[in-house]
């Protein structure tokens, strides 16, 4: 395997395509995301069913992330469409200003939070259009929150407000959101993004409502916590216990905390995630350029090697390839990036595992095939598993091996799309372990991923045929048996 660290690309307009999605899974997406912000329940199923027959198509199996809108707070619409704030201008954002169909001018704009009045208080900075637009507030009066341009532009309709240092009580999940999860659910969407978490509650509700609507096709998917408000950073780890993996969205993040806190915020919320056997994806604005570029900047380069270097599972695009002029490059771009990242002596090896003190057997077998496969130097570690567990434990540490996971779940193997350093594929598996052994090797050949000769590490559980419970471990030179 040639690159370890994984590619999400969001689809939109410019890639809801057969053609060109098959291009781009060809290129190296390995994780298709779904921004439920955009577009009809239709529109996801339809899109879904398009990268399932893509996929199917390429040969490979690619995870589906559907990613919930969350309580994005908007302003309401203008006249015109759009107006031009001027610094030191008054604005006022008034929550019941469009109720009876009134729109925005130059003096006022309606809200579609109608609880903002009660959350800010004087003094607060509020950043409308990704920070681009700053206001302060001076009072509040009612429904209106009356402000000074701090900072103007031109706002248009339906821009996002963020609060400065957070503190915004709108609840993680909305109604919206429970009804897209249902959707997300119907075709069995691999992972679930929820927006804006604030702790543990709100993903342990988001995972309950997603297993509930799962349940008439026995799915149960991974759910990833968007970090992208101020107080998810103080509660990480509990949000990081009530979920699979986060996603650094430094989109929103960069406005509540302040963009210049968000490189050191990055590399910490990763090595946390891997630490507690969790995933991490880096997102937002990584190929901005090539919305419009063929070719990326160089800081756009650099960023998405150092968030390989940082340890991230996967690096994302998002309008870059949901909307943007060049949507293949991209992918290719960016996958070319990572292999050259990785193979540089900045990629450290985490062979010290001395610290680690081990409560399972399965996770035991796991190091242990680590441990070996970096010192004997094999070619593959090879997990035969059914939830992938081992192999996601395996992926968690940096080593120069790659892992294949076989199993014979589809979903299993679809998720496993996202871990870095593991390939999965689907692997039927009966009861007797020599049998299933060789059939793997036999799997792997014919894949051109090992050769005769090729030694490899291999793990199980005995007996087999169970869920759970690896709990062997054996180091195989590839045709011995034949
Ligand atoms: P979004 O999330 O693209 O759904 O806003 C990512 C981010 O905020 O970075
Ligand atoms: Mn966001």
């Amino acid at each position: 395997m040639s690159r370890g660290t994984k590619i999400v690309a969001t689809i939109g307009p410019a890639s809801t395509d057969f053609d060109v999605l098959c291009k781009m899974i060809r290129a190296g997406v390995d994780v298709v995301r779904l921004n439920f912000s955009h577009g009809k329940a239709q529109d996801h199923i339809d899109r879904a069913n398009l990268v399932r027959r893509a996929a199917a198509e390429c040969g490979r199996e690619v995870a589906i992330m559907a990613d919930m809108q969350g309580p994005k707070i908007r302003i309401g619409k203008f006249e015109g469409g759009k107006i031009e704030l001027a610094n030191g201008d008054s604005f006022i954002l008034d929550a019941k200003w469009g109720e009876n169909g009134e729109l925005g001018n130059q003096e006022k704009v309606g809200l579609d939070y109608k609880a903002l009045p009660q959350d800010v208080h004087p003094g607060d900075t509020l950043l409308l259009n990704d920070g681009l637009i700053v206001l302060t507030v001076v009072r509040v009066i009612g429904s209106e929150i009356h402000t000074t341009v701090k900072i103007g532009g031109e706002l248009s309709n339906n821009k996002g407000i963020n609060r400065q240092g957070g503190g915004l009580t709108a609840p993680a999940l909305t109604a919206k959101d429970m009804e897209d999860i249902k959707t997300a659910m119907s075709f069995q969407a691999d992972y679930l993004a929820i927006s804006f978490p604030k702790n543990a509650t709100d993903m342990a509700m988001a995972r309950q409502l997603a297993n509930i609507a799962g349940e008439p096709f026995r799915h149960k998917p991974m759910m990833i916590a968007k970090i992208e408000r101020a107080e998810a950073i103080p509660a990480l780890a509990e949000i990081l216990g009530a979920s699979d993996g986060i996603m650094v969205a430094r989109g929103d993040l960069a406005v509540e905390v302040g963009n210049a806190a968000v490189p050191a915020l990055q590399k910490r919320m990763i090595k946390m995630a891997r630490e507690a056997n969790k995933l991490a994806i880096t997102a937002t604005q990584m190929m901005e350029s090539m919305i419009v570029n063929a070719v990326p900047t160089r800081a756009e380069v650099s960023d998405v090697a150092n968030a390989v270097l940082d340890g991230t599972d996967a690096v994302m695009a998002s309008a870059e390839t949901a909307a943007g002029k060049y949507p293949i490059e991209t992918v290719e771009m960016m996958a070319a990036i990572c292999v050259e990242a990785e193979q540089s002596e900045y990629n450290k090896l985490d062979a010290d595992f001395l610290n680690v003190q081990f409560t399972r057997i399965d996770q035991s077998i796991a190091y242990g095939a680590l441990f070996t496969a970096h010192h004997l130097r094999v070619k593959a570690i090879v997990a035969l598993t059914e939830s992938g567990s081992t192999a996601l434990w395996m992926s968690r540490h940096s080593i120069d091996t790659p892992i294949f996971a076989l199993t014979p779940s589809v979903t299993t193997a679809r998720k496993a799309s996202l871990y870095r350093n593991v390939r999965a594929y689907q692997l039927q598996q009966g009861t007797d372990s020599a049998v299933v052994l060789r059939e793997a090797e036999e799997l792997l050949v014919e894949y051109g991923i090992v050769r005769k000769g090729d030694m490899i590490v291999v793990t199980w559980g005995e007996p087999m045929g169970q869920v759970g419970g690896t709990n062997a471990l054996k180091i195989v030179r590839v045709g011995e048996f034949s």
